[in-house]
């Protein structure tokens, strides 16, 4: 757990410099790299005490989504912080099957979330296959968001999805400043300054400290394709 509590560390640090340079940003975490593996409990802690920080300073930690095996756990986690700090929120991956109920849930429980397409390779059993099938549930899952959920974030790089979000909010009156996009650094930074031209609200996920380059060699052998999307972006960004 001596890895785990550096992670903390680290996270408290930011959370601070954050604050003391008044940067409108957050933290975003890993259950795995706070020991889930090793100690629930443990982690739980260890994740309680940097919400419990981001409350003080009025940030915010959101809690990355891993893979299926993870997701019963992390949401569990997220319900249970959120009862006493408010400062904690979700990632919701729709390519999974059981995203509906989970979005409902957090909706229902005020819990901020973040919407993404999921990362991981998954069997049929949990995850959609097919990119049809993870797009449907997606906007879905953004619909409900953006109808009932508390400050969502639509993360993607697929204009179409954004256009989708862009195109229901503009129909149902709901304002750009009641939802933002994520994207992550570097990528298709053409579309990031044209949607913050267009004036949406636009959040930039950057990777950071030592753990970054496993973190990307994970994300390569986990699917392989995501180096074909990344080597695409890099030139077009
Ligand atoms: C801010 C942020 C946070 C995230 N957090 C999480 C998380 O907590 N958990 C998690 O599981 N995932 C997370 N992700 C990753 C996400 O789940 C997707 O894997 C990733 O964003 C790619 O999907 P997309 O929505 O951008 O759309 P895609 O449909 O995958 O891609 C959009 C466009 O990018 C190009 N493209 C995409 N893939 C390829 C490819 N293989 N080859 C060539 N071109 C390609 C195409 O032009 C395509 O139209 C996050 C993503 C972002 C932006």
């Amino acid at each position: 757990m001596v890895e785990a509590a550096a992670s903390r560390d680290v996270c408290l640090r930011a959370l601070a410099r954050i604050a003391e340079e008044k940067i409108e940003g957050n933290v975003s975490i890993k259950l795995t790299q706070f020991g889930i593996d090793i100690s629930e409990p443990a982690c739980r802690s260890n994740v309680e005490e940097l919400v419990r920080t981001a409350n003080e300073l009025g940030s915010f930690v959101r809690v990355d989504m891993e893979s299926s095996q993870y997701t019963e756990r992390t949401l569990q986690l997220v319900v249970d912080l959120h009862a006493r700090w408010r400062a904690v929120g979700a990632v919701i991956q729709a390519y999974l099957r059981r995203s509906e109920k989970d979005v409902e849930e957090m909706c229902r429980r005020g819990i901020r979330v973040r919407l993404c397409k999921g990362a991981y390779l998954e069997p049929p059993e949990v995850a959609f296959q097919d990119k049809a099938g993870v797009d449907h549930n997606f906007v879905h899952s953004m619909k409900m968001l953006l109808t009932a959920g508390t400050n969502p974030a639509i993360a993607t790089h697929d204009e179409k999805m954004i256009e989708a979000t862009k195109s229901f909010a503009r129909t149902h009156h709901i304002s750009p400043d009641s939802f933002e996009f994520q994207m992550l650094y570097g990528i298709r930074r053409d579309l990031q300054r044209r949607l913050v031209a267009q004036g949406y609200r636009l959040r930039i996920y950057v990777p950071f400290g030592k753990a970054w380059y496993p973190y990307f060699m994970r994300r390569l052998a986990e699917r392989p394709a995501n180096l074909a999307f990344l080597a695409g972006n890099l030139f077009r960004g």
